[in-house]
């Protein structure tokens, strides 16, 4: 039986797990947080339920007897890609794209310059950003990006907080919501309306909300060249352009907030002195390689509050090969590739395979395309001796680290939905490392060893 480590319990953490116990293997599915399920808890956008509740399917398979989840536990500090070799036959790193693309514009550095991610983290209640991180007293907000992420952040500052009061958002987010002075929110693509990264249906639900209007130029939904081009080749896109121009057409209902959806234009500085006070915008054009240049036609966008929302970034693993230009693992079909050659015994699934991109279904294909890998190279990897599956727990107990296991996990949603009891809702995240640890270890049973 093939003894395999999955770094991430992400969705593609998940699926790699599920894929092989399909086979025969016995996996360990270690996170550096507590709390399994990746992107799925701290990503997705607690207004979209039905996305969220894709974690009981993935609950389900890290319950299977032959996994294990290890929480708590962070490769490449606490333990090392090369002593992870001493207890396993294969790894799988499943790690995602932990960090966020920039800019690169002068004023990036202001203090009201934020990544979408961070904000996205502030309102999953991830335990690394602290909840006190955003206040909402920007009365106009740029969201910088055309992508579906640009779309959630866009959604949840026009919300209002009642609309998230059902749902898992921790109490602090929902009196900064409560108290949001938000009144204009610019979405920025760069692009035109049909090369935008959205999808039909995330745009749809902009013009959904009760408490905004989404505001559209009709003279920014003609179509270029490049426009025109795109349309022939992509006829999805046209989706997307009716959408918009329905909206256009639509009169204003007069709602306290406005979503304002701009094209062809890029942010070429942060303004201000010591806060942000504004972003200067420059419209673009498309050159015939497909590239967006600048006209030199710049105006500046009274702005408080500017989140970036130009993609994620897959961060290096200690003791693994890195390709800075992409921000992944170098793979072939999930082989990591050390000096262009794969490696048995080292694999990679879901962003850090593939980059930042398709949608939570897409990393089962992708995690089951490395699990057959990982198999194909079973008769090289069973030439190891046989390891004790206990190992590794004998080694971070060494270390000192407090696993939080599948109990641990369990503990803490108990924690979490007694929260909510007293809130007066059904389930609110804990949100700060220490408290997860105390409610993870409160829930282990005495003399159960984990
Ligand atoms: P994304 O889809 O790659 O979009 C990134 C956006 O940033 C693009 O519009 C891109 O424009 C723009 N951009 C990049 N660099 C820029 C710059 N320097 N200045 C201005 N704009 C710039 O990334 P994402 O929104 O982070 O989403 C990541 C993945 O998660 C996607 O696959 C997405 O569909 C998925 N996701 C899905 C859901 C859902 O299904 N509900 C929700 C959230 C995320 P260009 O096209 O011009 O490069």
């Amino acid at each position: 039986m093939l003894q395999v480590a999955v770094i991430g319990s992400g969705p593609a953490g998940v699926y790699a797990a599920a894929a092989l116990t399909k086979g025969d293997a016995r996996v360990d599915v270690l996170d550096r947080l507590p709390c399994p399920f990746g992107l799925v808890r701290y990503g997705v956008a607690p207004d979209h339920p039905k996305i969220k509740s894709i974690s009981s399917t993935l609950k389900q398979m890290l319950e299977h007897p032959a996994v294990r989840f290890l929480g708590n536990v962070e490769v490449g500090t606490q333990i090392t890609v090369e002593q992870l070799h001493r207890y396993y036959d294969a790894i799988i790193v499943t790690s995602g794209a932990a960090i966020d693309r920039h800019l690169g514009i002068p004023g990036e550095e202001l203090p009201g310059v934020a990544s979408a991610s961070d904000f996205v983290a502030w309102y999953c209640g991830h335990p690394d950003t602290a909840i006190d991180r955003f206040t909402l007293d920007a009365r106009s907000v740029a969201v910088v990006g055309a992508g579906n992420v640009a779309i959630d952040v866009t959604r949840i500052l026009a919300r209002s907080a009642d609309d998230l009061r059902q749902t898992d958002v921790p109490a602090r987010v929902l009196r900064v919501l409560d108290s949001s002075l938000v009144e204009d929110i610019y979405l920025l693509a760069r692009r035109g309306p049909v090369q935008a990264k959205f999808t039909p249906k995330e745009l749809r639900e902009l013009g959904d909300l009760t408490n905004a209007d989404v505001v559209v130029d009709p003279r920014e939904l003609e179509l270029d060249d490049a426009g025109q081009r795109r349309l022939a080749t992509e006829p999805a896109m046209r989706r997307n352009l009716e959408v918009l121009r329905s909206w256009a057409e639509r009169p204003l209902a007069g709602h306290p907030r406005r979503i304002h959806l701009r094209f062809r234009l890029r942010p070429v500085a942060v303004l201000g002195d010591g806060v942000t006070a504004g972003l200067r915008l420059e419209r673009t054009k498309i050159d015939e390689n497909g590239s967006v240049t600048g006209t030199g036609s710049t105006y500046d966008l009274p702005v408080q509050l500017v989140l970036r929302s130009v993609g994620y970034r897959g961060l290096a693993v200690p003791g693994l090969p890195f390709d800075q230009d992409a921000g992944v693992i170098p793979n072939a079909a999930g082989r990591v590739l050390r000096a262009g050659k794969p490696v048995v015994g080292e694999y990679v699934a879901g962003w850090i395979k593939r980059g930042p991109t398709g949608v939570i279904g897409t990393n089962k294909h992708d995690a089951n395309e490395t699990v057959a890998a990982l198999f194909a190279d079973a008769p090289l990897l069973q030439a190891a001796p046989v390891r004790a599956p206990d190992g590794i727990l004998d080694f971070l107990a060494e270390q000192g680290i407090e696993v939080v296991n599948w109990q641990g996990w369990c503990a803490i949603e108990r924690a979490e939905a007694e929260l909510g009891r007293v809130q007066g809702r059904s389930q609110v995240k804990i949100t700060e490392w220490a408290a997860l640890l105390r409610a993870a270890a409160d829930g282990v049973p005495t003399g159960s060893g984990m």
